[in-house]
This record gives structure tokens, C-alpha cells and sequence, in this order.
């Protein structure tokens, strides 16, 4: 932490502060300048924070924390990118991985067509949400633990990986005997006590950025989830709020370099949820993939027509197997770099 002290700062008022640097567990080293005298002190910040409340002395302009806040997210602590494996599947570490599947769980027929469909795209971890957080209270609300069986059978037949949201503390225990991935919503970024409990079920959490989550929170976020036990953190990036209405959120691809820059964490792209129709899934995909995103969930239906959520972006699945090939060269440069 760096003390930055003003003019109305006394010897005693130095005496105070490095002695109160000293309670707190930091090393002070005093810096006389000709105007202003700066007091450095030494220590991990994360352990010992409390230096911050300084700053309501009136002889402090301010204090300056130097460590980042996330240090189990942070390349400082592991600097090579971090890999998982999903049902034979690699994601990070140069390892481009697809998540796809329908928004919500539907019927047992909606979820075989759509498999059939996967499989021939070659896509190994099938997305499908049975709690759904809908803006209306009125609006479908997801088919709850029934369709956790039936992500249980799509997983029994096709022998995919599977990523579904839960939006609450009691849904974990029965998502996690499914599901291999656990999904936070961007509505749910900042619900520390669910980050929390999600953290203990031993399953990977993939963890949506809030739409006015800044880049900072989201890595703080992770860092709930690594602190309280989950080994396996997947950042994605679904775009966030701005005054454009063109599209649903507005993709953030500088939050994914930016991400990527701080983290070892695999950072993914949403390119469905931005979008908010089919014709610019394709575009913000490949912006997502271009900006270094190490993997993409994306959501496809048999029927998008027919869907209970999210109709209007949702890609026909059995064109998926296409939409992926038009991707594959993009994917192959940037892997390569
Ligand atoms: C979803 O993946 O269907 C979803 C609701 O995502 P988000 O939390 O990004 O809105
Ligand atoms: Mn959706």
C-alpha cells in the first residue's frame, strides 16, 4: 500500500500512521519528497486490507493499494493458462472447447433431436437450462427437477458433459448428480452467499458475467469460487448493459482480452445472449473468437420457433454442424497463435 500524505500532515500525524501500519501487519518506509511525504508499506494486502480506512484522515490524500484484490484468479499466482477436460474434451490452455444446446430443457423429445444434432457436430458438453431466471414472472420458469432427469438421459445416450444453470442454494445438490458443469447467470455474478454454496459441490462453475459486472468484480467473483474450495472456474462473457438496443446486451470482446490478460481461468464467449437474434450470433462468435476466447457456449434448438425462451437468437440445430465448419478456420488461427 502506498500512503500519499498532504500538507496538513504533522510529524506526529507520520508517527500515528506508521505505527498504525505497523498493528496492522505492513512494514512502513517513510519517503520524504520536497511537497508531500509518501508512506510505502509493505505487506500482503489480501491478508491485511485494512490500511484502506486511512484514507478518512484529513492529513491522507489517499492510499493506493498496489497487489491486485483476486490472487487465486490472478497470473501472479499461476501463470500459464489453466485446463480442464470435459468428457474428452479439452478447454484452455490452446484447447478450444463448444458448449451447445437449448436454452431450457423442453420435452424428451426436444432434447433427443437436438442431441442427434450435437453429436453430428461433433459437440461433446450439451448446455440446457431446467431453471430458468426469467425477466417475467409469467414467462416459462424451466421444467425444475423433471428435466434434470432428462438432461440425465441425454448424458446416459450420447454420453455428452453437461453444463445447467442453478439460480438458488437448494437446486445445487440435485444439479451437481448431473450436471458437470455448474452454470451462474449473469443475474447471479455478485450472489456471493450462492457463489459461496456452489463452490462445495465439486463440479466446475461457469461463471457469467453480470451485465454491470466490471471486469474487476467478475475476477473477484471467480475468486469467492476458488477460496471456497471449486478447482474448476470457466469466466464467460455474455455482454452487458449499454444504451444500444440493436441487440440484446452489447457484447464486451475487450472484457475477454482483458480477462485473458489477468487470468489463467479459461475465459468463454456467449455470442447467443448478445446477440438476441440468429443473424448476429455468427458475428459476435467469431468477434468473441478473434478477441482470444478459449471456448464458446452457444445455444441451438430443433425447433427454434417452437421454443419456450430465447426463440428469436437460438440456431436451427440442424444447421449447427455448418455453423461450427464456417467457425473452424477462425478457431484453428487463433489456437495456433
Ligand atoms: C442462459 O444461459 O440461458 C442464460 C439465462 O444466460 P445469462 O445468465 O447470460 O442471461
Ligand atoms: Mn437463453
Amino acid at each position: 500500500m502506498i500512503i500519499v500524505c498532504n500538507k496538513l500532515c504533522t510529524d506526529e500525524d507520520i508517527d500515528f500512521i506508521q505505527k498504525k501500519a505497523v498493528e496492522y501487519g505492513y512494514e512502513p518506509r517513510l519517503i520524504r519528497g520536497v511537497e508531500r511525504t509518501i508512506i510505502a508499506c509493505i505487506g500482503d494486502e489480501i491478508e491485511h486490507p485494512n490500511l484502506m480506512s486511512l484514507v478518512s484522515l484529513k492529513c491522507i490524500d489517499s492510499v493506493m493499494p498496489i497487489q491486485k484484490r483476486y490472487k487465486l484468479a490472478s497470473r501472479e499466482f499461476h501463470a500459464t493458462d489453466s485446463e480442464y477436460e470435459f468428457s474428452g474434451a479439452k478447454l484452455g490452455n490452446k484447447h478450444f472447447l463448444t458448449i451447445a444446446g437449448p436454452c431450457s430443457v423442453e420435452s424428451i423429445e426436444q432434447m433427443h433431436a437436438v442431441s442427434k444434432d450435437l453429436v453430428a457436430a461433433g459437440i461433446k458438453v450439451m448446455r440446457g437450462g431446467v431453471y430458468k431466471p426469467r425477466t417475467s414472472p409469467y414467462d416459462f420458469q424451466g421444467m425444475g427437477d423433471e428435466g434434470l432427469e432428462i438432461l440425465q438421459e441425454m448424458k446416459n445416450t450420447y454420453g455428452f458433459a453437461i453444463a445447467t444453470e442453478v439460480l438458488g442454494e437448494e437446486q445445487i445438490e440435485k444439479a451437481a448428480k448431473v450436471a458437470d458443469i455448474l452454470q451462474i447467470g449473469a443475474r447471479n455474478c455478485q450472489n456471493y452467499h450462492l457463489l459461496k454454496k456452489v463452490s462445495h459441490a465439486g463440479r466446475a462453475v461457469l461463471l457469467k458475467r453480470g451485465m454491470a459486472t466490471t471486469v474487476e468484480e467478475w475476477l473477484l467473483a471467480a475468486e469467492y469460487l476458488l477460496v471456497n474450495g471449486c478447482e474448476e472456474v470457466i469466466l464467460c462473457e455474455r455482454g452487458i448493459r449499454t444504451y444500444e438496443k440493436t441487440t440484446r446486451f452489447t457484447l464486451d470482446v475487450a472484457a475477454i482480452a482483458a480477462a485473458k490478460k489477468e487470468t489463467h481461468l479459461p475465459v468463454i464467449v456467449d455470442p447467443s445472449h448478445p446477440a438476441g437474434q440468429l443473424d448476429f450470433v455468427m458475428p459476435l462468435a467469431k468477434a468473441g473468437i478473434a478477441a482470444g476466447a478459449d471456448g464458446m457456449i452457444i445455444e441451438t434448438h430443433p425447433k427454434p420457433s417452437e421454443a419456450c425462451s430465447d426463440a428469436a437468437q437460438q440456431i436451427p440445430s440442424n444447421e449447427f454442424k455448418d455453423f461450427l465448419k464456417d467457425l473452424q478456420p477462425l478457431i484453428e488461427l487463433m489456437v495456433k497463435e
